[in-house]
């Protein structure tokens, strides 16, 4: 059985008015293997046009192209990959290397795309290179080698995966007449170990060696007739290499994608800088609202007893209308809410606080020194307070801030005797009372360094009654016995109608302000991402045209159009990985950078990134790098070859 036979292959293309073009108009041609068949025609004859039809590139033509029996006509787009990586060596004209690949990379092309093991890739292309003897060669790149030298590494591609026929169209139709014949005695070679060898070709030297001539002229063969002979094929001795058909791997994609992406450093370096910006705006806006939400949330549980649970009374729907004055304003408890609210279940123990803002209403004084107070409260047995010196206050005795300190100037103030005056419900009640201790200065920026002071409930108490005003507290610290017990109790007496701490309830309204205004800023940041999206389609398009005979070249040597697709888009998950790691470092850098400026001015850290938004940022960055990818690695999946490789 001839290993091809050619049978009334008809080719037209339709042209654009609609009308048949005819290119081939029925060949009929058998060939065995060990032949060395030049065929000659004039420019524009079909021969091309033929080759690409036995070479599996181009199917759509009427008759029958039998290979070992079988019409390639009829094969699915999965056997024609198959038949083009198995059973079908290319050489062009123009050498077709890919230029960013070395030459062992171009020779083991075929094999990368079967996803063969990279050792045996190494060893096989090395053996093909030996054969074409430019073992010494294979770490350079195609634009370091001479044109002959370019076509030798091109036929050692076309031989990797042993096909049975070799396609050659104008081999030697770039190369000087000395070079021609180096690359006719490997092809003759070639035919003599036992492969179908098919030369399109204007020269006469190599028509001379060839072992048939076909003469091609307006679609149809003129002449066919018989050439030099050839010794009977030589034995090819060794074992050869198993059909492949695995595909290409995602590993094998990314290396390929990575090689090509290397020889554009510059490029797309600046991509995925450009690419970072979105996703680094959007890592900031994000760890710059949890920053300071942690730190408010640390402040209150440092300064907070889990098992406490502080109730104020709910602020009159008409005084809030009121104005700030009405929020400052204090709301005293009755009789029956004590009453009530200590009776309640979990309920261990009660404490009374009074606390006021005064709008410069309340002083401490120390003989003729004056501070006035922003904030006057009351001392918990409950809670422990962080001190700067001094010792914890007893019975009647104050704790101060550093503030009150600085206002009132004096070095030495434990152990001082102060006067307090502060307003209860519109009167001035006055303390005579001895400053036991001061606040460290942690606990200080919590109340935004404020002045202060603390004095205990039944002090002031007692103080009042001296002047005939029997104080109701403003809050109530109820104590339960655990921590699952405190928080039913926080429920319950939000249903009953109190409010929780005040100091809680503001910290809730700001940290929920705060979200939405972080969320607002990251989506703005967001809109970047668009342009980061259109940036990467751009440049892969870009790299789709500029690689268009790549493309060409690797279909022809059997890469599916999945495979193409794959590297277009690892090239994309890489662009986004290397957007979402720049950012990160960026995020990173300027974390440290803002973190320490802020540190030095208000001594806490505002920036704090997650791991969360590290993932949620690179993770974002792939997607819509991967995404923008699929457009042009979809085109270039659909190139057609024969038009991709007739670019020139
Ligand atoms: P050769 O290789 O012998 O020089 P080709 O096989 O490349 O010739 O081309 C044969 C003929 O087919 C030419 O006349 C060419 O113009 C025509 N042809 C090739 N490709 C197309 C196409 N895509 N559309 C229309 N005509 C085409
Ligand atoms: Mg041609």
């Amino acid at each position: 059985m001839p290993v091809l036979s050619l049978k009334h292959v008809k080719k037209s293309y339709r042209l654009g008015d609609g009308s048949e073009f005819p290119v081939l108009k029925g060949i009929d041609a058998e060939f065995e293997k060990g032949e060395l068949v030049s065929i000659i025609g004039e420019s524009g004859s079909g021969k091309s046009t033929l080759m690409n039809i036995i070479g599996g590139l181009d199917s759509k033509f009427e008759g029958e192209v039998l290979v070992n029996g079988k019409n390639i006509g009829a094969f699915t787009e999965k056997e024609l990959d198959i038949y083009r990586k198995n059973k079908i060596g290319f050489i062009f004209q123009s050498f077709n290397l890919v230029p960013h690949l070395t030459v062992l990379d171009n020779v083991a092309l075929a094999l990368t795309l079967s996803n063969v093991k990279r050792s045996e890739q190494i060893a096989r292309a090395e053996k093909m290179l030996e054969k074409v003897g430019l073992k010494d060669h294979m770490r350079k790149k195609p634009n370091q080698l001479s044109g002959g030298q370019m076509q030798r590494v091109a036929i050692a591609r076309a031989l990797i995966s042993d096909p049975e026929i070799i396609v050659a169209d104008e081999p030697t139709g770039s190369l000087d007449a000395q070079t021609t014949q180096q690359i006719l005695d490997i092809i003759t070679q070639i035919a003599r170990e036992g492969k179908l060898v098919l030369v399109v070709t204007h020269s006469e030297h190599v028509a001379e060696r060839s072992s048939r001539v076909i003469r091609i002229a307006d679609g149809q063969i003129v002449e066919d007739n018989p050439g030099i002979a050839f010794p009977p094929a030589e034995a090819d001795t060794a074992k050869p290499p198993a059909e492949i058909n695995k595909r290409l791997s995602f590993t094998g994609a990314v290396k390929l994608a990575l090689k090509n992406m290397k020889e554009k450093k510059t490029r797309n370096i600046l991509v995925a800088v450009g690419a970072s910006i979105g996703i680094m705006s959007i890592m900031l806006m994000l760890s710059i609202g949890n920053g300071i939400k942690t730190y408010i949330r640390d402040t209150m549980d440092s300064l907070a007893n889990p098992l406490a649970v502080e109730v104020t009374m709910p602020k009159e729907e008409s005084n809030s209308a009121a104005g700030p004055q009405a929020f400052l304003s204090n709301t005293y408890f009755a009789q029956e809410d004590i009453d009530k609210l200590s009776g309640l279940e979990y309920v261990t123990a009660v404490e009374e606080h009074f606390s006021a803002f005064s709008m410069g209403t309340a002083v401490a004084s120390v003989d003729d020194r004056q501070a006035p107070l922003i904030m006057v409260s009351t001392l918990s047995q409950y809670n422990t307070y962080d001190l700067a010196e001094g010792t914890m206050a007893k019975q009647n005795e104050i704790i101060i801030n550093q503030a009150v300190k600085e206002d009132l100037g004096m070095e030495e103030i434990v152990g001082k005797t102060v006067t307090v005056t502060v307003q209860v419900d519109n009167r001035q009640i006055v303390i005579d009372t001895v400053v036991s201790g001061v606040l460290s200065e942690e606990t200080a920026s919590m109340s935004g360094g404020m002045s202060q002071v603390l004095l205990y409930y039944d002090d002031l108490k007692y103080a009042c009654a001296q002047q005939d005003y029997n104080l109701m507290p403003t809050g109530i610290t109820l104590i339960s016995d655990t921590q699952e017990h405190a928080d039913n109790l926080k429920n319950t007496i939000t249903d009953m109608g109190y409010s929780g701490s005040m100091q809680e309830t503001m910290v809730e309204t700001f940290t929920t302000m705060l979200d939405l205004f972080t969320g607002l800023l990251a989506g703005i940041a967001g809109i970047s991402l668009v342009v980061s999206a259109i940036m990467i389609l751009v440049v892969l398009y870009i790299s789709v045209v500029e690689r268009t005979r790549e493309i060409g070249v690797m279909k022809a040597i059997g890469a599916r159009r999945k495979d193409i697709r794959r590297i277009f888009i690892s090239e994309s998950f890489i662009l986004g990985l290397a957007g979402g790691l720049v950012a990160t470092a960026i995020t990173f850098l300027i974390m440290v950078i803002g973190n320490a400026v802020i540190h030095s001015h208000f001594g806490v850290n505002m920036i704090l990134i997650s791991p969360y938004y590290v993932l949620f940022g690179i993770g974002i960055s792939i997607l819509i790098s991967v995404l923008s990818g699929t457009l042009p690695a979809a085109k270039a999946a659909k190139l057609d070859p024969v038009e991709s490789l007739r670019r020139d």
